[in-house]
C-alpha cells in the first residue's frame, strides 16, 4: 500500500468504491464514522491513504486508512462540516449519511460514530441513521474495535433485580462466552442457583458478603438458625455449576456487620467480618473451590488473614490497590479481577498495578449492576460493557484487544474449569 502523499490531493470517487477498497483490506477491522468539528480524528502523520467523496462536485467526506499500532490498518470515514475550508450544507451531510446507511457492504459492519461531547447535531444525525455513538475517541486507542471473540465475565450479580431480566441476560451471551454470577446473602445465593440452572452458559458462586455473614453468627440469629444456615450453604455448594465460593471478604469502607436493626459498626464489626472470611476460606480449601474476594479499604486486615494461608486459589475481585498489594496477592497465587474502575481517569494507581501484573493473572469482570466503565458511568452496568475494560487493558499492555480476550478467557478456564459435562 502506498503511503499517502503529504500534500493533500483529493480524488474524485464514489463513496461505495472507497468503502470497497477499505473493507477488502480490513477484514477484521472496523470502520469509523466520524464527525469532528474541524479536528482530524487521528494524527495525520499516521495516514497511509486518503480518498474523498464528492457529492454534487463538492467534497462531502473523506475516507482514511491509517496505521496506528501493530501495523493494523484502520479506516476512518469522516465528515467535517467545514471540510477543507468548504462549508457543507446540512442537507448534504444528511444525504451523505443516508448513502452510507444504505450501502449494502456496510450494513453488517460495526460502526462507531465519533462525536464531540457537545455536538448535539452529530448525535442527532448518528441516531437518525442508527449508528452507535461515542463521545470520546482519544481516551481509548482501540475504540470501536471489531471483536472476533466472546469474553468471560467472571464476576457479576444477575441475581440483582436491576439486571435479573431474561431479555437482557440473553443479550449478554452475544458478547459473553460465559458469565459467572455471585450471591452475597441467603436470597441472592438461592437466586444464583436458579439462574445457573436456567442459563446454559451462566455459572455461579455463592457466599456471604462481609456484613451479610451475620446470618451465620449465633450472637445475631441464635445457635440453631446460624447452624442451619451454614448447613444449607454447604449443601447448596454441591453443584457442579458453582465454580467457587464468593463473594466473600472484608469491607472497612462500610465498616459494618449485620443489616438494618441488627447492624453494628466499628472494630467489633470488623472482627466478625474477619471471622467469617476465614471460615469461608477454610471451607473453600476443604472443597478445593476457588474464591472471589472483596477487599475494600482493608489492606491490613486482609493481609492478617491471608498470611495464615500459604496459597489461596481464587481472584481478588475488583482489585483496587497499588503495585505493592498486587504483588502480595499474586504471590499468594491469586488472580486479579479487573473491571470498570480501570477505565476511570483518576485511577492511575490501578493502571500502574495492572501494567506490572502478568496478563496471565488477570480476569475480566463487571460487578454488574455496579461499577459501570467509562463512557457509561451513571448507567447500570452489564456484561457487554467489558468491551471498554478490554480496550483499556489492551492499551496498558500494548497488545491487541482480541489477545486480551484470548488470554483472560484461558485464565478463567484455568481457574474455574467450567466443566459442562458434569453441569
Ligand atoms: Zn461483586
Amino acid at each position: 500500500m502506498r503511503r499517502y502523499k503529504k500534500a493533500f490531493k483529493p480524488t474524485k470517487t464514489l463513496f461505495r468504491d472507497v468503502c470497497e477498497i477499505d473493507l477488502s483490506l480490513t477484514y477484521k477491522e472496523k470502520v469509523f464514522m466520524s464527525i469532528e468539528d474541524g479536528r482530524e480524528p487521528v494524527d495525520s502523520s499516521d495516514i497511509l491513504y486518503r480518498e474523498v467523496l464528492y457529492i454534487d462536485d463538492k467534497p462531502a467526506a473523506y475516507c482514511e486508512l491509517y496505521d496506528e499500532t501493530f501495523n493494523r490498518v484502520y479506516v476512518a470515514i469522516c465528515v467535517d462540516k467545514s471540510f477543507r475550508g468548504m462549508n457543507l450544507s446540512e442537507k448534504m451531510i444528511d444525504r451523505m449519511f443516508k448513502t452510507v446507511s444504505e450501502t449494502e457492504d456496510l450494513k453488517n459492519k460495526k460502526f462507531i460514530w465519533l462525536v464531540n461531547r457537545d455536538n448535539n447535531k452529530s448525535i442527532y444525525l448518528a441516531k437518525k441513521y442508527g449508528f452507535k455513538t461515542t463521545s470520546s475517541y482519544k481516551r481509548l486507542k482501540y475504540r470501536g474495535w471489531n471483536f472476533m471473540e466472546k469474553w468471560i465475565d467472571t464476576h457479576s450479580h444477575y441475581n440483582h433485580k436491576k439486571i435479573n431480566d431474561l431479555k437482557l441476560i440473553n443479550e449478554m451471551f452475544k458478547t459473553n462466552d460465559k458469565i459467572i454470577t455471585l450471591g452475597t446473602d441467603i436470597e441472592s445465593n438461592t437466586e444464583t442457583l436458579r439462574l445457573i440452572s436456567y442459563y446454559e452458559d451462566m455459572y455461579g458462586m455463592i457466599g456471604f458478603f462481609p456484613n451479610d455473614a451475620y446470618v451465620l453468627e449465633e450472637d445475631f440469629v441464635g445457635k440453631k438458625t446460624s447452624e442451619d444456615n451454614w448447613n444449607v450453604f454447604i449443601h447448596q455448594l454441591i453443584n457442579q455449576k458453582l465454580v467457587g465460593i464468593g463473594e466473600i471478604g472484608l469491607d472497612l469502607h462500610h465498616n459494618n456487620f449485620g443489616k438494618k436493626d441488627c447492624e453494628i459498626k466499628g472494630p467489633k464489626a470488623i472482627e466478625y467480618q474477619m471471622k467469617y472470611l476465614e471460615k469461608q476460606l477454610l471451607l473453600a480449601k476443604d472443597l478445593e473451590k476457588p474464591v472471589s474476594l472483596h477487599s475494600r479499604d482493608a489492606i491490613i486486615p486482609t493481609r492478617e488473614i491471608f498470611d495464615k494461608f500459604d496459597e489461596i486459589k481464587g481472584v481478588m475481585h475488583c482489585f483496587s490497590y497499588g503495585v505493592k498489594e498486587a504483588s502480595y496477592y499474586l504471590d499468594k497465587g491469586l488472580y486479579l479481577g479487573v473491571g470498570g474502575t480501570i477505565t476511570y481517569k483518576s485511577n492511575v494507581q490501578l493502571r500502574e498495578a495492572i501494567k506490572e501484573t502478568p496478563i496471565e493473572r488477570i480476569l475480566l469482570e463487571t460487578d454488574a449492576p455496579y461499577l459501570t466503565p467509562f463512557p457509561f458511568r451513571g448507567k447500570t452496568n452489564n456484561s457487554s460493557y467489558i468491551e471498554y475494560v478490554i480496550l483499556t487493558i489492551a492499551d496498558i499492555k500494548k497488545i491487541e484487544p482480541n489477545e486480551v480476550i484470548r488470554i483472560t478467557n484461558q485464565n478463567a478456564y484455568n481457574l474455574f474449569k467450567f466443566d459442562k459435562k458434569t453441569a
